[in-house]
């Protein structure tokens, strides 16, 4: 067992396939609204918004 890989991201909204091998899955949209972080459920991945990036969608 490894533990969630934790991947920066610069947008709130990220896709996440679960990348390669046995953790892959169908590629799936992750919002954040209007938080900072997601994990996304079917692989466990951890995403997190770069510091100084926008959370939230544009206005
Ligand atoms: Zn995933």
């Amino acid at each position: 067992m490894q533990p969630p890989e934790r991947i920066e991201v610069d947008e709130p909204v990220v896709r996440c396939d679960g990348g390669n091998g046995a953790l892959g899955h169908p590629a799936v949209y992750l919002n954040m609204g209007d938080k900072r972080a997601i994990d996304c459920p079917y692989c466990g991945r951890h995403y997190y918004l770069r510091a100084g990036a926008r959370a939230g969608a544009p206005h």
